[in-house]
């Protein structure tokens, strides 16, 4: 798809009109296809502006994604590597461990983190325990 921007002779109006390609403009040109969203004049002709690929407007909205998806993720590893650093991991016994730290207040009192269900998670919080799920990327998914 190439974007044209056209100017119509007659109201002297400019506007951005789709074609399949640039033959097509000339096609539908020479046929008289193309007419003035304003005042349907026929004198319709291409500016000077250079054609615009849809696909590359396409390319620069992804990178852009792209890019916010990378500056996410990079927060949630720096938040990863404060967790590393002040937590006990314990794995799947997350719940188990939870729970002890939460009934038996002197056995530990540094934090811990793991993985839980969220059903495991849900009944936690319902015996007050506090817990929070966080989002986690693995190490070797870069
Ligand atoms: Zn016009």
């Amino acid at each position: 798809m190439i974007k044209y921007k056209l100017v119509c002779k007659n109201c002297d109006i400019k506007f951005d009109s789709w074609f399949a390609s640039s033959n097509e403009y000339e096609k539908l040109k020479i046929k008289n296809f193309l007419s003035c969203h304003y005042c349907n004049s026929k004198k319709i002709e291409k500016t000077l502006m250079a054609p615009k690929l849809i696909n590359s407007s396409y390319l620069k909205n992804s990178k852009e994604k792209d890019g916010r998806f990378k500056k996410v993720r990079k927060k949630i590893k720096e938040y990863q590597k404060f967790i590393k650093d002040n937590f006990d991991y314990v794995g799947d016994n997350f719940a188990f461990e939870a729970r002890s730290i939460h009934y038996n207040e002197k056995k530990k009192k540094k934090g811990i983190y793991g993985t839980a269900s969220n059903k495991e998670i849900k009944e936690l919080k319902e015996e007050g325990v506090n817990a929070e799920l966080i989002p986690w990327v693995e190490d070797k998914s870069n």
